[in-house]
C-alpha cells in the first residue's frame, strides 16, 4: 500500500477497517525518513517512542476507545517545546534544552491519540523565508533538492510533501506556516491570532506568532486546527470564541464575494504564479463566485512595519537567553559581563543577532517615536484595511509568494531580498487574520504555486470552504504529493 498518496482522511478509514495498524504507518514514515535523511527535515526523531505509542493505539483501535487523530503521525515544529525532549529551535544556544513542560497544543494532539515522530528543522528562533538559517543546516526542498523549502517551518512543510509524517505543525509570525507550503506543494493554515493557545511555543514576536498545521489535505489542516484550538488558561492572548467543527465544509461557493486586492499584483510577481492565480480566480467564478477588486492601500508598507515590529518583539523576547538560567554559556569568560556577551555572541546565529540589533535600536530613545511608535500606527492603518474590504466581500484572495522555491544560497547574502519573500504574508499577522495557503498549480519547472485565501477574525470556516472547493475542483491539483 502507498502510505505517502495518503492523507489523514484516507488513512483513518483503512485504519478502522483494520486494514493497516498504526505501527505499520509509523514504520513507513520512519523509513521515509531514514531514507532521506538528505532533505534534513527533522531535527529530532522518536522512533521508539513514536512506535511504542502506536502500539498502544492500535490497542485502543481495537477496543474501539481511540480518539479523533489516532494513527496521525505528527512532525513538530522544534520551536514547540515538548515535555524531557530536546527543543532547539533550530538554535545553538539551545542544543540541549530538555523543557520540563509540554505546550498545550502538543497535549491536546496527544489527547486525540497524534503519535509525535519528530522535531522538524526550522530557521533559527522562526527568523528566515528558506530554512537556511538553521544552526542544524538547511532544508531541502523535496520536488528539487537544489532549492529551499521556504521558512521558517521548512523541515514541516519538507517532511509533509516528502511523506515523512501524515502532517506537521509549524509556527507563523509573518508567513512561516503559509511561505513554506507553498513552496512545498502542501496546505499551511495559520489560525487567527488568538485561535490557537500559544503556551508552549518558543516567543518570536508575541504579538504576531501563532501556531498552525501543515497537511496534505484541506481537510487534514481542518481537522488539526479542530483540535487545537480553544481559549488556555495558560495563554492569557487566547481567545474564548467557540470552536467550530471546521472538518464539515460546505462544497459550494456560488453567490459567495471573493476580494481581489490590486496591490498584491505587483511587478515581482513571476509569470507561472500569476497564471496559476488568474486561473483559480476563474474556477471560481465559473463555479458562480462573485469576483470583486478590493484595495488594502497600506499593502506598500507592510514589509517595513512587519520587520520593525517583529524585530523589537523578538529584541526583547530573546534577552532570556543569557547563558544564565539555561542554554549555552561560554565557559571560558574572566568576568560576568563577558560570560554573557560570549554565550550570546556564540550562541546565537547571523540573522538573529541581526533582527536583535535592528529590534534594539527601533526601541531605542530618540528612535522609539521615529520608528517602533511610527510602525504600531501604519499597524493599525493595515488593520483597517482589510476590516474595510471585509465590509463587501467573504474572502480576499492572493498569491502566496510572489515566487515559487528559489535556489540554496540564492538569497542568504541579501537579507533585504530574503524578506521580500513574505511581502503576500505578513498583512495578515499584522492584521491577527487567518489565513491558508493551498496548491494551485505548478511553473515550468514544475514546482508548486500556491494560493493565499484571508479570512475575517475567527473566520477560518470561510477560508475552508473556498480552500476546500479549489482543492476539490482544480483539474491540475491531482497528485499533488511528490514521492522521494
Ligand atoms: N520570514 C519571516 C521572518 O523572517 C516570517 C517568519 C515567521 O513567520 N516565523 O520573520
Amino acid at each position: 500500500m502507498n502510505i505517502s498518496s495518503l492523507d489523514y482522511s484516507s488513512l483513518r478509514s483503512l485504519l478502522i477497517a483494520k486494514e493497516i495498524s498504526c505501527q505499520e504507518v509509523t514504520r513507513f514514515y520512519l523509513d521515509k525518513i531514514e531514507q532521506n535523511r538528505q532533505l534534513n527535515a527533522f531535527i529530532s526523531v522518536f522512533a521508539d517512542k513514536a512506535l511504542e505509542r502506536a502500539r498502544e493505539i492500535d490497542y485502543k483501535l481495537a477496543q474501539g476507545t481511540a480518539g479523533s487523530l489516532a494513527g496521525l503521525v505528527l512532525g513538530i515544529k522544534d520551536l514547540l517545546v515538548m515535555q524531557n525532549a530536546r527543543t532547539t529551535c533550530g538554535s545553538k544556544i539551545l542544543e540541549n534544552f530538555i523543557p520540563p513542560f509540554q505546550a498545550t497544543v502538543l497535549n491536546k494532539l496527544q489527547a486525540e491519540d497524534a503519535i509525535f515522530i519528530g522535531k522538524t528543522n526550522l530557521d533559527e528562533f522562526g527568523m528566515g523565508s528558506s530554512n537556511e538559517n538553521s544552526y542544524y543546516k538547511p532544508v531541502k526542498n523535496p520536488h528539487d533538492t537544489t532549492r529551499v523549502p521556504g521558512g521558517s517551518s521548512g523541515g514541516s512543510a519538507a517532511a509533509v510533501a516528502g511523506s515523512l509524517c501524515t502532517a506537521a505543525l509549524g509556527t507563523d509570525t509573518g508567513g512561516s506556516i503559509r511561505q513554506p507550503a507553498s513552496f512545498c506543494g502542501v496546505v499551511g493554515l495559520k489560525p487567527t491570532y488568538g485561535r490557537v493557545s500559544r503556551f508552549g511555543m518558543v516567543a518570536y514576536a508575541s504579538s504576531l506568532d501563532q501556531i498552525g498545521p501543515l497537511a496534505k489535505s484541506v481537510a487534514d489542516a481542518a481537522l488539526l486546527l479542530r483540535f487545537m484550538a480553544g481559549f488556555d488558561e495558560l495563554d492569557s492572548t487566547s481567545a474564548s470564541v467557540p470552536v467550530a467543527d471546521y472538518s464539515v465544509m460546505n462544497g459550494s461557493v456560488k453567490g459567495l464575494r471573493v476580494g481581489i486586492p490590486k496591490e498584491y499584483f505587483i511587478s515581482g510577481l513571476e509569470p507561472d504564479v500569476n497564471s496559476a492565480i488568474e486561473n483559480t480566480i476563474q474556477l471560481l467564478k465559473d463555479s458562480g463566485a462573485e469576483i470583486c477588486e478590493v484595495s488594502l492601500p497600506h499593502t506598500e508598507y507592510a514589509i517595513a512595519t512587519y520587520y520593525i515590529i517583529a524585530t523589537a518583539e523578538a529584541s526583547a523576547n530573546l534577552a532570556r537567553f543569557d547563558g544564565v538560567r539555561y542554554g549555552y554559556r561560554d565557559e571560558h569568560a574572566s568576568n560576568l559581563e563577558e560570560m554573557y556577551i560570549n554565550s550570546r555572541t556564540n550562541g546565537f546565529g547571523e540573522e538573529v543577532k541581526r533582527r536583535i540589533m535592528l529590534g534594539t535600536y527601533v526601541l531605542s530613545s530618540g528612535y522609539y517615536d521615529a520608528y517602533y511608535r511610527k510602525a504600531q500606527k501604519v499597524r493599525t492603518l493595515i488593520k483597517k484595511d482589510f476590516e474595510e474590504a471585509f465590509k463587501t466581500v467573504h474572502c480576499i484572495l492572493t498569491p502566496t509568494s510572489p515566487t515559487t522555491a528559489f535556489r540554496l544560497n540564492e538569497k542568504v547574502a541579501d537579507p533585504l531580498t530574503m524578506y521580500l519573500s513574505d511581502v503576500f504574508t505578513v498583512s495578515l499577522n499584522l492584521a491577527g487574520l487567518p489565513g491558508i495557503s493551498l496548491p494551485c498549480g505548478k511553473d515550468k519547472q514544475g514546482l508548486p504555486i500556491g494560493v493565499q485565501l484571508i479570512g475575517k477574525a475567527f473566520d477560518e470556516q470561510m477560508i475552508l470552504r473556498f480552500a476546500g472547493f479549489i482543492e476539490k475542483n482544480n483539474p491540475i491539483l491531482n497528485n499533488r504529493q511528490v514521492s522521494v
